[in-house]
């Protein structure tokens, strides 16, 4: 696990970007933390630096969201599906190129690809903490360069 310490907005747009670049069109990245750690701004960050023009919202009552773009980007919230057992065919999402990235993945863990980038955010005073975990070759990879 790599710790990076965040102060602010842009510094969440800066690594954003990092792995933005480093994910090279294709990739999970698992997002975890309480309401209001910072998961959907990393997530917008992640669309800007893709180039993805959409204002990125919380898809909280939307589940899933995609947009349109080069790589698309795939953004699940499951915080609704907490206990919730059902196929709701995300498999199918995890298997399309493009980025992919899910809030409260502990929710949806049965159905999530074992390899992936997964980032904690916690607070700490008015810092937060990005704690990222890569699991398999690409994002072990990701994760000692950052
Ligand atoms: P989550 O999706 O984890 O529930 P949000 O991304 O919606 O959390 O963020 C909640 C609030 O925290 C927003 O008002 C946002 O502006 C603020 N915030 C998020 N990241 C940062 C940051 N790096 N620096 C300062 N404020 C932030
Ligand atoms: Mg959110």
């Amino acid at each position: 696990m790599k710790t990076v310490r965040v102060k602010s907005i842009e510094e969440t747009n800066a690594l954003a970007n990092k792995i933005a670049t480093l994910l090279e069109g294709d990739g999970l990245i698992c997002m975890a933390g309480d309401l209001g750690a910072g998961k959907t701004t990393f997530t917008k960050a992640l669309g800007k630096a893709l180039g993805i023009d959409d204002v990125i919202t919380s898809p909280t009552f939307n589940i899933l969201k995609i947009y349109d773009g080069e790589p698309m980007l795939y953004h699940i919230d499951a915080y609704r599906l907490e206990g919730i057992q059902q196929d709701l065919g995300f498999e199918e999402v995890f298997d399309e190129n493009g980025i992919k990235v899910v809030e409260w993945y502990d929710y949806i863990n049965d159905v999530l690809p074992s390899e992936r980038l997964e980032i904690h955010i916690a607070l700490d005073g008015e810092d937060r903490l990005f704690q990222v975990s890569g699991i398999g070759k690409k994002y072990q990879e990701i994760e000692e360069v950052l």
